[in-house]
């Protein structure tokens, strides 16, 4: 029997780090999932083991990865609200740099060699230019930006001076679910505009709240990159390979490399699920740059890296029913089928 390659993902039980231990499940590799749970859930940790532990429990990293026979890692690990790091700065700079420094220990510890980061877009802040290139100044406005771009900056001094070698991966907005309904997307509080909008559309909250429309944009809402999460979590098995096969430490951008305006996903979600999207403008949101769009040029050429469900209404479509809306679109042309 053929052993499989066993990855360490820490955060394994979280909206991505699910969604990238089913992808590594699929492509031949064991997940072995280090959560606390604080976000993350249990039942979400169904393609390989898992170990309730915090990430800066640097003893629990090492027991895990000599008990398992770790050979890579994928971290996962972080809080990644915007809004509460601008609140509680030293708690995401303990749980996010602490988290990367005790996993960088642990790895030196045991000699593992092969680290995929979860990075963000928050790292570039508000660029003077779209869509963004990697080599676009890292300029973070938000102490979640600056807690990402801290790790990113560790792993780099460590692959000099400790021969580790990473890929950090700098995700613009992931969304949608897994297309075969095994996972979703469950946060507490939920903050991000898809979920929330698709609960509006389903009666499930009131109005949505569109943060600002008087931003330099097509019809004055805020632009963003939207990429499918299982589209995502095959990025990071495609890093996973390239760093397996001696690929140098990179970093790189994820996104669809298309943009979207908030009014734009809202009428989207109409167009698909049939259901209108109850809103009323606010005020702009602290922190929230105007456009961030993706230059995804250097993922395809290193990785081979292509988007195939990242598509605005294939993102909806997934997510759809997980809020208790359907695809509208496919009943009807069901029906078409049917007559
Ligand atoms: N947004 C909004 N209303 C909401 C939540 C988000 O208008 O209730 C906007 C937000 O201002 C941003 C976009 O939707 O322009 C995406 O926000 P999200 O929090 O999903 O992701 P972020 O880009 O902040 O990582």
């Amino acid at each position: 029997m053929t052993r499989l390659f066993p990855i360490l993902v820490t955060g394994g039980a979280g909206f991505i780090g699910s969604h990238a231990c089913k992808a590594l499940s699929l492509a031949g590799y064991l997940p072995v999932t280090v959560d606390n749970l604080s976000t993350g859930h249990a039942d979400a940790v169904k393609w390989g083991p898992f170990v309730n532990a915090d990430v800066r429990d640097q003893s629990a990293l090492g027991e895990t990865i000599r008990e398992h026979g770790i050979k890579a890692v994928m971290h996962f690990a972080a809080s990644a609200y915007v809004g509460e790091s601008v609140d509680r700065p030293v708690f995401y700079y303990d749980n996010n740099a602490g988290g990367m420094i005790s996993l960088i220990n642990a790895c030196v510890g045991t000699g593992i060699e092969q680290i995929v980061l979860s990075s963000s877009c928050a790292t570039y802040g508000t660029p003077a230019d779209c869509p963004i290139r990697e080599n676009t100044p890292q300029a973070p406005i938000n102490p979640y930006g600056r807690s990402k771009l801290m790790c990113e900056e560790m792993l780099r001094d460590c692959s000099a001076a400790h021969g580790l070698r990473f890929a950090a991966l700098r995700y613009f907005n992931a969304a949608g679910a897994d297309p075969e309904g095994e996972l979703c997307e469950r946060h507490d509080p939920e903050t991000h505009l898809l979920p929330l909008a698709l609960q509006a559309a389903s009666g499930q909250r009131g109005p949505l709240q569109v943060f600002g429309t008087d931003y330099p944009t097509r019809d004055g809402s805020c632009e963003r990159d939207y990429i499918h999460v299982s589209d995502l979590a095959r990025g990071h098995v495609l890093a996973a390979g390239y760093l397996a096969a001696g690929g140098p430490s990179t970093a790189l951008n994820l996104g669809s490399g298309t943009g979207h305006t908030v009014f734009e996903v809202l009428a989207a979600i109409q167009r698909v699920t049939g259901a209108p999207v109850p809103h009323k403008q606010a005020r702009r949101r602290p922190g929230d740059p105007p456009s961030l769009t993706a230059d995804a040029t250097l993922a395809s050429e290193t990785l081979g890296f292509r988007t195939e469900r990242s598509g605005l209404e294939q993102i909806i479509s997934d997510a759809a029913p997980s809020f208790g809306l359907a695809d509208a679109r496919k009943a009807r042309d069901g029906r078409h089928a049917a007559e």
